[in-house]
């Protein structure tokens, strides 16, 4: 449990996108608080050779996720060769929201830290939480084929998308000749209902 724990820490502090994470202490003992429920993939990831990586999110709902990436080396090579693993593990950085009041705070509190400006009790602030996902990778195969099969499939592929718009079109026009043809007859009605006062 030590070396998964020592590795994650010195990663989550090395890493140049991680380390500028907020409140990035909190994260690892948030890890540390739940350890007891964590023996079980700590163990699995200490059976094999692991490897962290951070992916920033994009969208910036929360604070990014650690993939922790599992592999077997194979001694028999003379290199070292990495067999993947059909699994690995996502820890993801979220905010847990505390809307505890907004902070009416001032210097003359006992407990008042100058630097955040607040006694860090019952205001309103941003905490981290965790969620950890087991990732199983069902398939990974290639394609099977050679390169002309591809450029077949493109025409195929290209073909296959402009019938449907041929198709969309044609749907279009017999939607317009429906409504004209009701328009042609409620004209037609309304013709024949003059005609017939015009002649009474
Ligand atoms: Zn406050």
């Amino acid at each position: 449990m030590g070396e998964f724990l020592d590795r994650l820490k010195k990663f989550m502090q090395t890493d140049e996108e991680l380390k500028e994470v907020h409140q990035i202490q909190g994260y690892y003992e948030t890890i540390l608080q739940h350890k007891g429920s964590l023996e079980k993939m700590i163990a699995h990831c200490e059976d094999y050779q692991f490897d962290f990586q951070y992916e920033k999110d994009e969208s910036k709902m929360n604070r990014g996720k650690i993939i922790v990436y599992l592999c077997e080396h194979d001694n028999e090579e003379e290199w070292l060769y990495d067999i993947p693993i059909d699994y690995h593990y996502i820890i993801n950085l979220e905010d847990d929201d505390r809307d505890w009041g907004y902070c009416q705070c001032t210097p003359e509190d006992k407990l008042y830290n100058p630097i955040y400006k607040c006694c860090g009790n019952g205001c309103d602030w941003t905490a981290p939480r965790i969620t950890i996902e087991k990732v199983e990778n069902i398939l990974c195969e290639e394609f099977d084929g050679i390169e002309r099969d591809m450029w077949e499939l493109k025409v195929k592929w290209e073909n296959a998308e402009q019938k449907t718009e041929e198709e969309i079109k044609r749907e279009q026009n017999e939607l317009q000749l429906t409504r004209i043809k009701q328009q042609i007859e409620q004209l037609q009605n309304r013709q024949r209902e003059l005609e017939s006062e015009l002649t009474n």
